[in-house]
């Protein structure tokens, strides 16, 4: 059996996990990077396929560089109206108003001003003034009408959901997966983690939180049952110019430049998937301070930040669920 087959038979196969219930996983690569879905249940093989299935299709339906794509459609529009789909309606519906609430710090007609940057190809470069501020003058979000399932962007503005399409594709996994009954379940959708109910023995899912100074090794662990767990960080995706400067891909929308503040990484948990996306993106580029406040003046989500000096910060809601190595220390952040 040839390497990759047998691979693809291995990932299919029940685990032998030693409980009632029978496990399985699927591995896939999807919207840019590795997926792993494992879930428990009587019917987790077919769950399994139908949810690879659903993220598979999104993906078909939002990648920005694929010509068949919704997203092509609604950026090569020159001012016309687009018919959406269900699915593209709600996920821009979804990042207008998290763009209304974070002051624009998330911006999903970024895209002309990530392409300048070479985010969306193969190679970057830091992009001369004019050819930024080009770029910049098609941004912003409050230009979008949607107007039910019809959206209209101003002739050369571009959009595009890198920041919250993985938390989208997550949500629509886990409604599948419920549907089949599978009351247990993990997906990482590459960094991105949603979890269905506990481990299979009940205790809770425990999930690493990467070192963003040193990424293949965990920084800590956060134990949640029923929760996303979304990270966003520079760490993630950057290039280094030619003097030495690293410039990441989370960009600040009111200054087109990579984000360059105290911050390291923002990891999310509530159990919106695409919610938690879109406010770790967000609130990767508010900063520390102005991301305190936005939780302070919410009440659905909790986070943990890590900044560039290394220091861990936390908010009161995660007090139970974090666990960290012995010697780390963490400051709370509070409500008052
Ligand atoms: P994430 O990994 O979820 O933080 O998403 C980052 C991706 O979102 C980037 O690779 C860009 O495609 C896009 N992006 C970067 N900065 C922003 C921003 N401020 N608002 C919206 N999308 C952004
Ligand atoms: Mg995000």
């Amino acid at each position: 059996m040839k390497k990759h087959h047998l691979a693809a038979f291995l990932c299919t196969l029940p685990l032998l996990c030693g409980c009632a219930q029978p496990s399985a996983v699927r591995e896939l690569f999807a919207m840019d990077t590795y997926m792993q879905l494992t879930a428990s249940g009587n019917a987790a093989e077919t769950a399994l396929d139908a949810a690879q299935q659903r993220i598979l299709a999104l993906e078909s339906l939002l990648a920005v560089t694929d010509e068949k794509s919704e997203t092509w459609a609604i950026n090569h529009a020159d001012g016309v109206p687009v018919e959406l789909s269900a699915d593209t309606a709600r996920l821009l519906q979804t990042a207008q108003e998290i763009g209304a609430q974070t002051d624009g710090a998330l911006d999903i007609s970024l895209y002309p001003v990530l392409s300048a940057w070479g985010f969306t190809m193969d190679t970057q470069n830091v992009p001369d003034a004019q050819t930024l501020a080009q770029a910049r003058a098609l941004v912003d979000y409050r230009r979008i009408v949607l107007h039910e399932n019809t959206v209209t962007l101003p002739e050369g503005m571009q959009v595009d959901f890198g920041a919250l399409a993985k938390g989208y594709a997550g949500d629509c996994a886990v409604e599948i997966l419920r549907e089949y009954g599978i009351s247990s379940a993990l997906l990482n959708l590459g960094g991105n983690v949603q979890a269905i109910g506990s481990k299979p023995d009940g205790s809770p899912w425990n999930i690493a939180v990467q070192n963003p100074a040193a990424p293949s090794s965990p920084l800590c662990s956060l134990a949640v049952t029923d929760a996303a767990v979304i990270t966003s960080g520079n760490y993630e995706r950057y290039f280094i110019a030619e003097d030495g400067t690293k410039y990441g891909h989370i960009l600040d929308p009111a200054t087109g430049a990579p984000v360059d503040n105290e911050l390291a990484s923002v990891t999310i948990v509530g159990t919106s998937g695409v919610r938690c996306d879109a406010l770790s993106t967000a609130l990767f580029v508010l900063g520390l301070e102005d991301a305190a406040n936005f939780w302070r003046n919410s009440g659905d989500f909790e986070m943990l930040l890590v900044t560039q000096d290394d220091t861990l910060y936390y908010t009161q809601g995660l007090s139970e669920a974090l666990t960290l190595p012995d010697g780390r220390t963490a400051e709370v952040i509070t409500r008052d």
